[in-house]
């Protein structure tokens, strides 16, 4: 067993703006999270899904019932996970899967994908993360969960954790609109998040953002002020990931009974929306990933035929196409805040 080293890596030598396409992207016009794992770490961090068993305060009437209205769990697990509720044989089933299709993974990295987990006390959690760091495969945590679910306390405790191992946390942005999230039914607004990832980020940990393209009421105009939002948050990481609508979930109700009413992005102007993004954004904001694979029994909307690995280069080449890059309209002044804890 080894586990990575922790995780001192936030200062990125990277310049805070780009008049040209920085020569740390390493050939292409974007920061790319596996190339940055690779330079550092020297290989692939292939993630490991566990469910924990946790649910999340949109599900269990906390704050509703029936979840965001795009969200349905099923959609994003894989299919290996379904029965298992022991976290060592879920990441023995995951790790033989990942070795066979991933041979050149350096790590192997548990990640809680499910619901939001970090939505139970710290002893709850205490618990279910050491399943998975006792495991001999697994070098790290990923955890991903909701703004509003991570307390001081909580934060306190992954703090002393990502001091001994490699723990990324992962929030759900979703949008920066408070418009958008209230639609969708999220149950928190922007504030919520840029308050989360400043108490996290005060403490030192590695954070990534989790973005959904093309959600009701988001504009070209709303994801452009996004932009703005999102590059004055202390991120270190986002995802992005196309909106596509998952059959048992509130949206796919309305989705199936009017599809007409649905502006559904296709891939040519999701991908432009993501630049967008990303050409305001920091150059040293690592991509971690460009889109979505929905299996194609539980989507209702129409099914793209893409795979992951077709993403990186689309966008590469569509980024070529536009004459842009990462960080190309980032202003010039510094503005991220706040400083990370050390
Ligand atoms: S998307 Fe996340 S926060 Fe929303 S209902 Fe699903 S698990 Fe909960």
């Amino acid at each position: 067993m080894f586990f990575l080293p922790r995780q001192a890596f936030h200062r990125s030598p990277l310049p805070k703006m780009s008049a040209a396409i920085p020569e740390a992207f390493r050939g292409r016009r974007y920061n790319a999270y596996n190339d940055w794992a690779k330079e550092r770490y020297g290989g692939r961090l292939q993630k490991i899904s566990v469910d924990a068993g946790f649910t999340c305060p949109n599900r269990d009437g906390l704050l509703g019932f029936g979840g965001c209205s795009f969200c349905n769990n099923e959609g994003f697990s894989p299919s290996y996970l379904k029965g298992l509720r022991d976290i060592g044989e879920q990441i023995d089933t995951g790790v033989e899967f990942a070795r066979r299709r991933y041979p050149r993974a350096r790590a192997f990295l548990a990640y809680f994908q499910r619901y939001s987990n970090t939505y139970a006390t710290v002893e709850k959690l205490k618990k279910a993360y050491g399943e998975a760091l006792i495991h001999t495969d697994i070098a790290g945590l990923v955890i991903g969960t909701r703004p509003d679910c991570l307390p001081d306390e909580t934060l306190d405790y992954l703090a002393g954790l990502s001091r001994r191992v490699f723990v990324e946390l992962e929030i759900g942005i979703e949008s920066c609109e408070d418009a958008v999230l209230k639609e969708c039914l999220r149950g928190h607004d922007f504030s919520c998040t840029r308050d989360a990832f400043t108490r996290a980020a005060r403490r030192g940990l590695f954070l990534t953002g989790h973005l959904l393209i093309g959600l009701p009421l988001e504009t070209r105009e709303s994801l452009i002020r996004g932009a703005e939002a999102l590059a004055s948050l202390p991120a270190d990481a986002l995802k992005f990931h196309q909106l596509q609508i998952v059959r048992n979930t509130r949206l796919a109700k309305r989705y199936l009974a009017a599809p007409e009413s649905f502006r559904l992005p296709d891939m040519e102007s999701y991908l432009d929306s993501v630049i967008d993004i990303v050409e305001r954004l920091p150059p040293n904001v690592k991509i971690q990933r460009l889109g979505s694979e929905v299996p194609p029994d539980v989507l209702a909307s129409p099914d793209w035929g893409m795979r992951l690995d077709k993403f990186p280069p689309l966008f590469e080449e569509r980024l070529r196409a536009r004459n842009t890059w990462q960080g190309r309209l980032y202003a010039v002044e510094e503005r991220r805040v706040p400083e990370k804890g050390r």
